[in-house]
Protein backbone atom coordinates (compact mmCIF):
# COMPACT_ATOMS: atom_id res chain seq x y z
CA UNK A 1 0.00 0.00 0.00
CA UNK A 2 1.20 3.86 -0.95
CA UNK A 3 2.40 5.96 1.85
CA UNK A 4 0.33 8.94 2.30
CA UNK A 5 2.68 11.65 3.58
CA UNK A 6 1.19 14.00 6.99
CA UNK A 7 2.60 17.48 7.76
CA UNK A 8 2.36 16.83 11.53
CA UNK A 9 1.98 20.13 13.53
CA UNK A 10 2.94 19.56 17.16
CA UNK A 11 3.18 21.85 20.67
CA UNK A 12 4.88 21.45 23.47
CA UNK A 13 1.28 20.02 24.27
CA UNK A 14 2.10 16.95 21.72
CA UNK A 15 0.09 16.34 18.03
CA UNK A 16 -2.58 18.91 17.83
CA UNK A 17 -5.92 17.64 16.80
CA UNK A 18 -6.23 18.82 13.21
CA UNK A 19 -3.12 16.10 12.49
CA UNK A 20 -5.28 13.66 14.30
CA UNK A 21 -7.72 14.02 11.84
CA UNK A 22 -5.26 14.02 9.22
CA UNK A 23 -3.76 10.68 9.78
CA UNK A 24 -7.46 9.28 10.52
CA UNK A 25 -8.25 10.92 6.09
CA UNK A 26 -5.30 9.39 5.27
CA UNK A 27 -6.20 5.73 6.34
CA UNK A 28 -8.77 6.42 3.37
CA UNK A 29 -5.86 6.59 0.67
CA UNK A 30 -3.18 4.52 1.93
CA UNK A 31 -0.80 3.86 4.79
CA UNK A 32 -0.12 7.08 6.89
CA UNK A 33 3.58 8.66 7.49
CA UNK A 34 3.66 11.42 10.04
CA UNK A 35 6.22 13.87 8.94
CA UNK A 36 7.60 15.84 12.22
CA UNK A 37 9.70 19.05 12.12
CA UNK A 38 12.13 19.08 14.67
CA UNK A 39 12.74 16.08 17.66
CA UNK A 40 10.43 13.55 17.65
CA UNK A 41 9.84 12.58 20.92
CA UNK A 42 8.71 9.42 21.94
CA UNK A 43 5.43 10.76 23.46
CA UNK A 44 4.92 12.37 19.98
CA UNK A 45 5.93 9.29 17.65
CA UNK A 46 3.44 7.31 20.54
CA UNK A 47 0.57 9.45 20.05
CA UNK A 48 0.98 9.56 15.86
CA UNK A 49 0.99 5.52 16.28
CA UNK A 50 -1.98 5.39 17.95
CA UNK A 51 -4.16 7.06 15.21
CA UNK A 52 -2.36 5.33 12.68
CA UNK A 53 0.88 6.42 11.78
CA UNK A 54 2.76 3.71 10.34
CA UNK A 55 6.01 5.80 9.82
CA UNK A 56 7.52 9.02 11.33
CA UNK A 57 9.73 11.01 9.26
CA UNK A 58 11.93 13.32 11.42
CA UNK A 59 12.87 16.14 9.71
CA UNK A 60 16.44 16.79 11.47
CA UNK A 61 17.52 20.69 9.87
CA UNK A 62 17.60 23.46 12.51
CA UNK A 63 16.51 25.61 10.05
CA UNK A 64 13.03 24.74 9.64
CA UNK A 65 12.25 26.37 12.68
CA UNK A 66 14.44 29.82 11.79
CA UNK A 67 12.89 30.65 8.76
CA UNK A 68 9.08 30.76 6.83
CA UNK A 69 7.81 27.89 5.34
CA UNK A 70 10.33 27.29 2.55
CA UNK A 71 12.94 25.06 4.78
CA UNK A 72 9.67 22.86 5.56
CA UNK A 73 8.43 22.50 1.60
CA UNK A 74 11.83 21.43 0.87
CA UNK A 75 11.54 19.11 3.28
CA UNK A 76 8.74 17.83 1.99
CA UNK A 77 9.51 17.80 -1.34
CA UNK A 78 12.48 15.45 -0.44
CA UNK A 79 10.62 13.10 1.92
CA UNK A 80 8.16 12.64 -1.10
CA UNK A 81 10.99 12.01 -3.28
CA UNK A 82 11.90 8.98 -1.96
CA UNK A 83 8.98 7.81 -0.53
CA UNK A 84 6.81 8.21 -3.35
CA UNK A 85 3.48 9.18 -1.16
CA UNK A 86 0.07 8.50 -3.35
CA UNK A 87 -0.76 12.11 -1.36
CA UNK A 88 0.32 14.78 1.17
CA UNK A 89 -2.05 16.52 3.64
CA UNK A 90 -1.80 19.33 5.34
CA UNK A 91 -4.02 21.17 7.89
CA UNK A 92 -5.60 24.73 5.58
CA UNK A 93 -4.05 27.00 7.80
CA UNK A 94 -1.65 30.08 6.61
CA UNK A 95 0.67 28.02 7.20
CA UNK A 96 -0.23 24.92 5.85
CA UNK A 97 -1.67 25.91 2.65
CA UNK A 98 1.49 28.08 1.93
CA UNK A 99 3.76 25.00 2.55
CA UNK A 100 1.03 22.86 0.25
CA UNK A 101 1.28 25.43 -2.74
CA UNK A 102 5.31 24.99 -2.36
CA UNK A 103 4.86 21.35 -2.73
CA UNK A 104 2.81 21.37 -5.20
CA UNK A 105 4.65 23.83 -7.77
CA UNK A 106 7.82 21.67 -7.11
CA UNK A 107 6.05 18.18 -7.20
CA UNK A 108 4.14 19.25 -10.19
CA UNK A 109 1.14 17.90 -8.45
CA UNK A 110 -2.64 18.52 -8.67
CA UNK A 111 -3.73 20.46 -5.30
CA UNK A 112 -6.83 20.99 -3.53
CA UNK A 113 -7.12 23.62 -0.88
CA UNK A 114 -9.95 23.08 2.36
CA UNK A 115 -10.95 19.46 1.66
CA UNK A 116 -13.54 18.06 3.69
CA UNK A 117 -13.35 14.20 2.39
CA UNK A 118 -10.70 12.76 0.95
CA UNK A 119 -11.28 8.92 -1.35
CA UNK A 120 -9.59 6.90 -3.65
CA UNK A 121 -11.30 6.58 -7.11
CA UNK A 122 -10.11 3.81 -9.69
CA UNK A 123 -6.60 4.27 -7.84
CA UNK A 124 -7.00 8.27 -8.33
CA UNK A 125 -7.55 10.56 -5.35
CA UNK A 126 -10.88 12.20 -4.61
CA UNK A 127 -10.91 15.60 -2.97
CA UNK A 128 -14.47 17.34 -1.95
CA UNK A 129 -14.57 20.61 -0.96
CA UNK A 130 -17.56 22.39 0.53
CA UNK A 131 -18.48 25.82 -1.50
CA UNK A 132 -20.20 28.91 -1.64
CA UNK A 133 -20.84 29.04 1.78
CA UNK A 134 -21.56 25.78 2.40
CA UNK A 135 -24.73 25.34 -0.72
CA UNK A 136 -22.31 23.44 -2.75
CA UNK A 137 -20.01 19.88 -3.39
CA UNK A 138 -17.52 19.91 -5.29
CA UNK A 139 -15.47 16.80 -6.01
CA UNK A 140 -12.15 17.11 -7.53
CA UNK A 141 -9.97 14.10 -8.73
CA UNK A 142 -6.62 14.71 -8.87
CA UNK A 143 -4.63 13.22 -12.11
CA UNK A 144 -1.36 14.04 -11.23
CA UNK A 145 0.79 13.15 -8.05
CA UNK A 146 1.34 12.74 -5.18
CA UNK A 147 -2.19 14.65 -4.99
CA UNK A 148 -1.19 17.54 -2.58
CA UNK A 149 -4.30 18.57 0.02
CA UNK A 150 -4.74 20.92 3.01
CA UNK A 151 -8.40 19.41 4.59
CA UNK A 152 -10.32 22.12 7.05
CA UNK A 153 -10.04 20.90 10.84
CA UNK A 154 -12.86 19.80 12.06
CA UNK A 155 -14.11 18.35 8.67
CA UNK A 156 -13.55 14.62 9.97
CA UNK A 157 -13.32 13.59 13.55
CA UNK A 158 -10.05 11.47 14.75
CA UNK A 159 -10.53 8.20 15.34
CA UNK A 160 -7.95 5.80 17.05
CA UNK A 161 -6.44 3.12 15.24
CA UNK A 162 -3.12 1.81 16.56
CA UNK A 163 -0.38 1.51 14.66
CA UNK A 164 3.77 0.88 15.89
CA UNK A 165 5.25 3.39 13.90
CA UNK A 166 8.94 3.18 12.97
CA UNK A 167 11.19 6.42 13.33
CA UNK A 168 13.50 7.62 10.35
CA UNK A 169 15.46 10.58 10.88
CA UNK A 170 15.76 12.65 7.70
CA UNK A 171 19.07 14.87 7.27
CA UNK A 172 17.44 18.32 4.63
CA UNK A 173 19.84 20.36 3.33
CA UNK A 174 18.08 23.73 3.38
CA UNK A 175 19.08 25.91 0.47
CA UNK A 176 20.05 29.27 0.56
CA UNK A 177 17.32 30.45 -1.36
CA UNK A 178 14.94 29.15 1.39
CA UNK A 179 16.70 31.08 3.61
CA UNK A 180 15.81 34.63 2.23
CA UNK A 181 13.14 35.60 5.51
CA UNK A 182 14.36 34.75 8.74
CA UNK A 183 12.70 34.69 11.84
CA UNK A 184 14.24 37.15 14.63
CA UNK A 185 12.36 36.81 17.32
CA UNK A 186 8.91 34.89 18.52
CA UNK A 187 6.45 36.37 21.37
CA UNK A 188 4.13 33.87 22.81
CA UNK A 189 0.70 35.02 22.68
CA UNK A 190 -0.74 35.64 26.39
CA UNK A 191 -3.13 32.85 27.00
CA UNK A 192 -6.45 33.45 27.76
CA UNK A 193 -6.51 29.91 29.66
CA UNK A 194 -9.54 28.97 26.88
CA UNK A 195 -9.37 26.15 24.72
CA UNK A 196 -8.50 26.93 20.97
CA UNK A 197 -11.30 27.62 18.79
CA UNK A 198 -10.95 25.36 16.48
CA UNK A 199 -10.47 22.57 18.79
CA UNK A 200 -12.93 23.17 21.38
CA UNK A 201 -15.67 20.88 22.30
CA UNK A 202 -17.81 23.72 23.52
CA UNK A 203 -17.97 27.47 21.96
CA UNK A 204 -19.65 30.34 22.47
CA UNK A 205 -19.90 32.60 20.26
CA UNK A 206 -21.33 36.80 20.09
CA UNK A 207 -22.84 38.75 17.23
CA UNK A 208 -23.88 42.30 17.16
CA UNK A 209 -26.60 41.64 19.61
CA UNK A 210 -24.43 42.18 22.04
CA UNK A 211 -24.57 45.79 21.78
CA UNK A 212 -20.99 46.85 22.10
CA UNK A 213 -17.33 46.09 23.12
CA UNK A 214 -18.43 45.98 27.01
CA UNK A 215 -21.09 43.78 26.11
CA UNK A 216 -19.42 41.36 24.24
CA UNK A 217 -18.11 40.49 27.66
CA UNK A 218 -20.85 38.19 28.62
CA UNK A 219 -19.89 35.46 25.97
CA UNK A 220 -16.66 35.32 27.58
CA UNK A 221 -18.09 34.70 30.89
CA UNK A 222 -20.62 32.25 29.68
CA UNK A 223 -17.84 30.46 27.95
CA UNK A 224 -15.89 30.33 31.09
CA UNK A 225 -18.76 28.98 33.06
CA UNK A 226 -18.63 26.18 30.33
CA UNK A 227 -15.29 25.68 29.69
CA UNK A 228 -15.62 27.06 26.24
CA UNK A 229 -13.95 28.91 23.15
CA UNK A 230 -14.85 32.00 22.12
CA UNK A 231 -16.11 32.74 18.83
CA UNK A 232 -17.75 35.79 16.87
CA UNK A 233 -19.38 37.17 14.29
CA UNK A 234 -17.45 39.05 11.58
CA UNK A 235 -19.89 42.11 12.66
CA UNK A 236 -18.33 41.69 15.79
CA UNK A 237 -14.43 41.47 14.55
CA UNK A 238 -14.66 44.16 12.13
CA UNK A 239 -15.66 46.63 15.02
CA UNK A 240 -13.19 45.33 16.74
CA UNK A 241 -15.22 44.42 19.59
CA UNK A 242 -13.21 40.77 19.72
CA UNK A 243 -10.04 40.05 17.86
CA UNK A 244 -10.37 38.57 14.26
CA UNK A 245 -8.65 35.34 15.36
CA UNK A 246 -11.60 34.41 17.03
CA UNK A 247 -13.92 35.11 13.99
CA UNK A 248 -16.42 31.61 12.51
CA UNK A 249 -17.43 31.35 9.14
CA UNK A 250 -16.60 31.71 5.25
CA UNK A 251 -13.55 34.15 5.90
CA UNK A 252 -12.97 32.86 9.41
CA UNK A 253 -12.65 29.70 11.27
CA UNK A 254 -14.54 26.26 10.57
CA UNK A 255 -15.43 24.93 13.89
CA UNK A 256 -17.10 21.66 14.55
CA UNK A 257 -18.04 21.26 18.52
CA UNK A 258 -20.04 19.06 20.02
CA UNK A 259 -22.11 22.39 21.05
CA UNK A 260 -22.02 25.87 19.42
CA UNK A 261 -23.60 28.50 21.30
CA UNK A 262 -24.87 31.56 19.42
CA UNK A 263 -25.79 34.58 20.87
CA UNK A 264 -26.83 37.56 18.55
CA UNK A 265 -26.33 35.99 15.08
CA UNK A 266 -28.66 36.43 12.94
CA UNK A 267 -27.31 33.43 11.12
CA UNK A 268 -26.39 34.89 7.63
CA UNK A 269 -24.82 32.21 5.13
CA UNK A 270 -21.34 32.97 5.66
CA UNK A 271 -21.69 32.71 9.10
CA UNK A 272 -23.28 28.98 8.82
CA UNK A 273 -20.19 28.21 6.36
CA UNK A 274 -18.01 28.14 9.64
CA UNK A 275 -20.36 26.53 12.27
CA UNK A 276 -23.35 24.45 10.64
CA UNK A 277 -21.82 20.92 10.88
CA UNK A 278 -21.65 21.24 14.94
CA UNK A 279 -23.30 18.89 16.69
CA UNK A 280 -25.73 20.52 18.62
CA UNK A 281 -26.48 24.04 17.92
CA UNK A 282 -28.57 26.42 20.48
CA UNK A 283 -29.84 30.19 19.49
CA UNK A 284 -30.34 33.08 21.72
CA UNK A 285 -32.09 35.78 19.90
CA UNK A 286 -34.27 37.99 20.48
CA UNK A 287 -35.73 37.39 17.05
CA UNK A 288 -37.99 34.69 16.75
CA UNK A 289 -37.56 35.03 12.98
CA UNK A 290 -33.62 35.18 12.84
CA UNK A 291 -32.49 32.58 10.58
CA UNK A 292 -30.13 30.84 12.78
CA UNK A 293 -33.14 29.05 14.62
CA UNK A 294 -33.71 26.61 11.44
CA UNK A 295 -30.15 24.92 12.33
CA UNK A 296 -30.72 25.33 16.07
CA UNK A 297 -31.45 22.18 18.21
CA UNK A 298 -32.51 24.50 21.02
CA UNK A 299 -33.87 27.69 20.94
CA UNK A 300 -33.98 30.44 22.92
CA UNK A 301 -36.07 33.83 22.32
CA UNK A 302 -34.74 36.40 24.39
CA UNK A 303 -32.34 39.31 25.23
CA UNK A 304 -28.88 37.53 25.22
CA UNK A 305 -28.07 40.04 28.34
CA UNK A 306 -30.80 38.53 30.17
CA UNK A 307 -30.33 34.67 28.87
CA UNK A 308 -26.56 34.04 29.23
CA UNK A 309 -26.39 35.58 32.56
CA UNK A 310 -29.13 33.20 34.44
CA UNK A 311 -27.31 30.69 31.96
CA UNK A 312 -23.96 30.94 34.03
CA UNK A 313 -26.20 31.50 37.52
CA UNK A 314 -27.77 28.05 36.50
CA UNK A 315 -24.49 26.19 35.28
CA UNK A 316 -22.92 27.79 38.67
CA UNK A 317 -25.52 26.47 40.87
CA UNK A 318 -25.25 22.97 39.11
CA UNK A 319 -21.22 23.02 39.91
CA UNK A 320 -22.42 23.52 43.26
C1 LIG B 1 -17.67 37.80 1.37
C2 LIG B 1 -18.26 37.81 2.76
C3 LIG B 1 -17.70 37.02 3.72
C4 LIG B 1 -18.23 37.01 5.02
N1 LIG B 1 -17.66 36.20 5.97
C5 LIG B 1 -18.24 36.12 7.19
C6 LIG B 1 -17.70 35.22 8.18
O1 LIG B 1 -16.70 34.54 7.99
N2 LIG B 1 -18.33 35.18 9.37
C7 LIG B 1 -19.45 35.93 9.66
O2 LIG B 1 -19.96 35.83 10.78
N3 LIG B 1 -19.95 36.79 8.74
C8 LIG B 1 -19.36 36.91 7.53
N4 LIG B 1 -19.85 37.81 6.63
C9 LIG B 1 -20.87 38.78 7.09
C10 LIG B 1 -22.28 38.21 7.08
O3 LIG B 1 -22.86 38.36 5.80
C11 LIG B 1 -23.15 38.93 8.13
O4 LIG B 1 -23.15 40.32 7.84
C12 LIG B 1 -22.69 38.74 9.57
O5 LIG B 1 -22.50 37.36 9.83
C13 LIG B 1 -23.77 39.28 10.51
O6 LIG B 1 -23.30 39.23 11.81
P1 LIG B 1 -24.31 39.20 13.03
O7 LIG B 1 -25.19 38.00 12.90
O8 LIG B 1 -23.49 39.36 14.25
O9 LIG B 1 -25.12 40.55 12.84
P2 LIG B 1 -26.61 40.81 12.39
O10 LIG B 1 -26.91 40.13 11.10
O11 LIG B 1 -26.83 42.28 12.46
O12 LIG B 1 -27.50 40.08 13.49
C14 LIG B 1 -27.57 40.49 14.82
C15 LIG B 1 -28.62 39.60 15.49
O13 LIG B 1 -28.64 39.91 16.88
C16 LIG B 1 -29.99 39.87 17.32
N5 LIG B 1 -30.03 40.67 18.54
C17 LIG B 1 -29.92 42.03 18.66
N6 LIG B 1 -29.94 42.38 19.96
C18 LIG B 1 -30.08 41.23 20.68
C19 LIG B 1 -30.16 40.94 22.06
N7 LIG B 1 -30.06 41.91 22.98
N8 LIG B 1 -30.31 39.66 22.44
C20 LIG B 1 -30.42 38.66 21.53
N9 LIG B 1 -30.33 38.87 20.18
C21 LIG B 1 -30.17 40.15 19.77
C22 LIG B 1 -30.80 40.42 16.17
O14 LIG B 1 -32.14 39.97 16.24
C23 LIG B 1 -30.03 39.82 14.98
O15 LIG B 1 -30.60 38.58 14.59
C24 LIG B 1 -19.33 37.82 5.34
C25 LIG B 1 -19.91 38.63 4.33
C26 LIG B 1 -19.38 38.62 3.07
C27 LIG B 1 -20.02 39.48 2.02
Amino acid sequence: MSEVLVIAETTAAGVRKPTLELLTAARALGEPAAVVFGEASDAVVAQLGEYGATKVYAVNAAEVGDYLSLPKAEAVVQIAGTANPVAILVTSGPEGKDVAARVAVRLNSGIVPDATVVALDGGNVVATQTVFAGRWQARSQIVRGPAVITMRPNATSAEAAAASPSVETVDVAVSEAAKGAKITSREPKVSTGRPELTDAAVVVAGGRGVGSEEGFAVIGQTADALGAAVGASRTVTDQHWAPHELQVGQTGKTVAPSLYLAAGISGAIQHRAGMQSSKTIVVVNKDPKAPLFQLADFGVVGDLHKVLPALIDEVGKRKG
